[in-house]
This record gives C-alpha cells, sequence and structure tokens, in this order.
C-alpha cells in the first residue's frame, strides 16, 4: 500500500523540492501551507507520516505538534530552519520523532523517512466521536447515529455532515463546503447542490428539520454545529 504523506511547509520552494524528493520514492503526497489547513487535510487523509515545518503563517508548529499528539502518534518529521539545540529539544519533547535542519540533503531526508517508518509506528487516529443532544457521530466508523439509531446518510451527506462536525460552534461558510467537498474547481457562488444536500441531511437527523438543533444556519454565510 502506498504511505499518504502530509508536507506541512509555506515556503512554495521548500515545498516543490520536498515533492519531488518525496515523489521519486513512491509515497502518496499531501500538502498544507498552514495549521488550519494542516489539521483539515489529517483529520480527512490520516496521512502515514507528517514532514512539518515549524514557522508556519498561522501557528507555531510546535503548538500544531502539541496538539496533534493529543489525538494521533503519526510519526512527525520536524524540518525546520531553526537548528538550535533548543529547538530541537523543545520540538522532540513535543513528540516529534526526527528533527531534520534546513538545508537538507534528499538522501538524508529519504532515509530518515524509512527509518521512521521502520520503526513501525502506527498512525492510529484515536477513535473520535462528537455528540450534542441525542447527535453523534463516529469519525472513525463513519456512522451517525440520532438517539442511538444510525441515520443513513449518502456519502456526500456524511462528508457534509463530518466537516461540520470537526469543529463544533464554527461556521462553515458555503464557499469552504462547496470546495472541501467537490474539489477546488467547485463553482463556490453556487450553493444550491450544498442546501439541497442539506435539507436532506436535516430530513434525516433533526426531528423538525424547519427548526434544526443540531445544524444550524448562519444566514447568507454558511453552516454552524451546536455545540454542548
Ligand atoms: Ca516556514
Amino acid at each position: 500500500m502506498t504511505r499518504k504523506v502530509l508536507i506541512v511547509e509555506d515556503e512554495e520552494y521548500v515545498l516543490h523540492v520536498l515533492k519531488t524528493i518525496l515523489g521519486t520514492d513512491g509515497y502518496r503526497i499531501l500538502t498544507a501551507k498552514n495549521g488550519e489547513s494542516a489539521k483539515m487535510k489529517i483529520l480527512t487523509h490520516q496521512p502515514d507520516m507528517i514532514l512539518l515545518d515549524l514557522g508556519l503563517p498561522d501557528i507555531d508548529g510546535v503548538d500544531l505538534l502539541k496538539k496533534l499528539r493529543s489525538w494521533t502518534k503519526v510519526p512527525v518529521l520536524v524540518v525546520s530552519a531553526r537548528t538550535t539545540e533548543k529547538d530541537k529539544v523543545l520540538a522532540l519533547d513535543q513528540g516529534a520523532d526526527d528533527y531534520i535542519s534546513k538545508p537538507f540533503s534528499s538522501p538524508e531526508l529519504l532515509a530518515r523517512i524509512r527509518a521512521a517508518f521502520r520503526r513501525n509506528i502506527i498512525a492510529d487516529y484515536v477513535v473520535d466521536t462528537f455528540s450534542v443532544g441525542d447527535f453523534l457521530i463516529d469519525f472513525e466508523k463513519r456512522v451517525v447515529t440520532v438517539k442511538s439509531v444510525p441515520v443513513r446518510l449518502t456519502q456526500i451527506e456524511y462528508q457534509i455532515v463530518e466537516l461540520i462536525a470537526r469543529q463544533p460552534g464554527k461556521v462553515m461558510t458555503y464557499g469552504y463546503l462547496i470546495k472541501n467537498i467537490w474539489g477546488p474547481y467547485a463553482d463556490t457562488q453556487n450553493n444550491r447542490i450544498l442546501r439541497v444536500n442539506m435539507s436532506n441531511i436535516r430530513r434525516k437527523i433533526e426531528e423538525d428539520s424547519m427548526n434544526p438543533r443540531y445544524i444550524l444556519t448562519e444566514i447568507g454565510v454558511g453552516y454552524r454545529m451546536a455545540e454542548n
């Protein structure tokens, strides 16, 4: 099975170099240019390894690492221009599996990646669920239940519910949802298909779909998962 490696790196050039190097060893590559996008990629794709830059535009890589470690053991190789011993120790203490200083050589990088895979750390994403009221979503089993009764959702409907439930309380804009469900080239101006899906979802999960309790509408903006 092809291993999935997520590269978290905001510098276009370095990202390009890393992609090229990893491509030669046949990994499936995912990329993220900031912490927010990295989190979403990890949640939706569950990569087998993460190469993590520390200087990200929206979060410090070490803080991202700290958050990650509460729910996954996925091997993380820090690839950073911070080269002091203190930086290395800090990242390793927060759960990084290895530390590679920039600039790096491609044979060394590939060797370290192979070594980390040899250690056989299983990414082991925590079984996680989210619930509010009688609504429950099991992200690992990809199952939604209401009052403990499984709800039959289509693939697309499930994906929409999952995206919204991953960050309860946060408004997910129509454009964000459309792009994440139907891909980067989807027409974000046209949210008709999203609204159709949402009304089907509500019919299935809400007691009164006119007065939803779980997935709330922010008029003109998007949807938001209710919080406990
Ligand atoms: Ca950077």
